[in-house]
């Protein structure tokens, strides 16, 4: 019998009014990891009512003492992080050595945004009138609904719970449905650091409808989304609606350019690890290889070699390279694009196909197009999967005239001996990060986080601009002349 898990809503662990629950399914055995409760919209109104009480007590707490419920967290996380690496991994099907890195996240995170605790710094600047002082505070938002996706199961949940409870606000908090047990693992991890009831409420079920019932609340003062394109599009209308704050993390169609100055063997290796760490199931997966002509061939054949021996598996044992996808409907999903690409002209040069390592879930093997031409669908559109396209380009003003042809910039990489080439691909790639000589995987707590165009509305994650994400700036004035003064230099000395 596998456990079934409540709603965790103004401090304690409540049964949803749906009555109903859904099953959390290993993707690599396809047995059940745990039994959900879906949360109707009623559920939604509780934890936001909740949330509200919650918001009263933390938001008067001093950010240097929510650190130490922060710092606490962070212990707590390091102390169970293998016990919750291996949950990740039966839950969510990537390998063991990247569960661990996505707890490993969380903990930096959760550390980094605890610092920050103590340097929520706002600016002074001198009046344009005598006996008059300027200052700008930083002051949460409110409530703020946290909606996730599923290939970050603890990793992007923290990065935007941590700084958005540093910043003093409650959250209301619904994650993907492929991975709740891994954020019901946070919420015990807040709660045994002393986390204050309220201040994060916890609702399960399908992003249409409890989703929606989060975006849509008239009380819930901002969103902060990661998940795809669509639903991003959709959730940026409604926000609008309600004139609530929304921060929107995007997909992906991340280039990787590989010049003829390359040193090719470590190039090899980040495209290697980009395309295919994950199960190629990154926001910021390699999933365009642009090749210099010149070292087309080469490359190709050296890197063939590699993924074919590339071994699929059950993500806890230490010979596998490669877990399943998450689900039926992102196998469904890499498969048509397989067809969509074979249909378009692109040459198919290995993979292609579902595969059984020997166990029943979702495995598909690593895949590998050339004679990608940049319009192609399956260069322009996400496939979340094992699936890399070769773009073959003359020069690096092609490279990146071709990196940049997507709807979307979150992250690029060149591979070059040539810092002339390495400053222009940083200039010229519309990307909000851009690698040099590494994978356009790996991205640091302390570093923003982000995309351009389609990848998002503007905002960053970690940094000090996560704080910034989650808080609001008040301009504070503070006349000790003792006299009316009228502002824009319009009174007399
Ligand atoms: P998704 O379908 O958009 O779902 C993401 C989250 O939104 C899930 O919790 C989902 O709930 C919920 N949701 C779905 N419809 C909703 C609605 N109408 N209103 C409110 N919430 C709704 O995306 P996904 O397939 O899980 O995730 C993969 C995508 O995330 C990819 O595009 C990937 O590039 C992107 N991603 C981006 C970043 C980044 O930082 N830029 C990082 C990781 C992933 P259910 O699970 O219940 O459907």
């Amino acid at each position: 019998m596998v456990q079934e898990y409540k709603l965790f809503i103004g401090g304690e662990f409540k049964d949803s009014s749906t009555g109903e629950v859904f099953e959390d399914i290993n993707p690599a055995t396809l047995e059940s990891v745990a039994m959900i409760q879906v949360a109707g919209a009623e559920d939604v109104d509780r934890a936001v009512e909740a949330a509200e009480s919650g918001f009263r007590i933390w938001s008067r707490v001093p950010a240097p003492r929510r650190a130490e419920v922060l710092f606490r967290a962070a212990r707590i996380l390091q102390e169970r992080k293998e016990e919750l690496a291996v949950l990740m991994t039966e839950e969510m099907g990537k390998i063991l050595p990247e569960t661990r890195g996505d707890v490993q996240e969380a903990i930096d995170i959760t550390n980094y945004a605890a610092g920050e605790g103590r340097r929520m710094f706002g600016e002074t600047t001198p009046s344009e009138l005598k006996d008059k002082f300027c200052m700008t505070v930083l002051r949460p938002i409110g409530i703020v609904g946290v909606i996730t996706p599923w290939n970050f199961p603890i990793a992007i949940p923290a990065w935007k719970i941590m700084p958005a409870l540093i910043a003093g606000n409650a959250i209301v908090f619904k994650p993907a449905s492929d991975t709740p047990l891994l954020a019901l693992k946070v919420i015990e991890v807040l709660i045994e650091a002393g986390l204050p009831p309220g201040v994060i409420n916890l609702v399960t079920g399908p992003g249409g409808t409890v989703g929606k019932a989060i975006v849509q609340h008239p009380r819930i003062n901002a969103i902060s989304f990661t998940g795809s394109l669509d639903t991003g599009k959709w959730i940026m209308e409604e926000c609008s609606k309600t004139m609530k704050r929304v921060s929107l993390e995007l997909g992906g169609k991340n280039p990787v350019i590989v010049m003829d100055d390359a040193d090719l063997e470590l190039a090899l290796e980040g495209v290697l690890w980009g395309a295919f760490g994950t199960t190629g199931q990154r926001c910021t997966a390699t999933s365009r290889l642009i090749l210099h002509e010149k070292v087309k061939d080469e490359f190709i054949k050296r890197l063939l070699a590699k993924v074919k021996a590339l071994r699929l598996g059950n993500g806890l044992l230490p010979e596998t390279d490669i877990g399943p996808l998450i689900s039926k409907a992102q196998l469904e999903k890499t498969e048509k694009y397989v067809s969509i690409g074979k249909e378009e002209g692109a040459t198919l040069l290995t993979g292609g196909n579902r595969i059984d390592p020997g166990l029943p879930g979702y495995f598909f093997e690593p895949t590998v197009f050339t004679d990608v031409r940049p319009e192609m669908r399956i260069a322009q559109e996400e496939i979340f999967g094992p699936v890399l396209g070769i773009l073959t380009v003359s020069d690096l003003e092609e490279a990146i005239e071709v990196a940049n042809n997507s709807k979307y910039g979150l992250s690029s990489a060149i591979y070059t001996g040539n810092i002339g080439n390495a400053f222009k691909a940083i200039e010229r790639i519309e990307a909000g990060i851009t690698y040099i000589n590494a994978p356009t995987i790996g991205a640091e707590v302390h570093l923003p986080f982000g995309g351009v165009k389609g990848t998002g509305n503007g905002f960053r994650e970690a940094g000090t601009d996560a704080i910034r994400e989650f808080s609001e700036v008040k301009a504070v004035y503070i006349d000790y002349s003792g006299r009316l003064q009228k502002a824009q230099i319009d009174s007399p000395e």
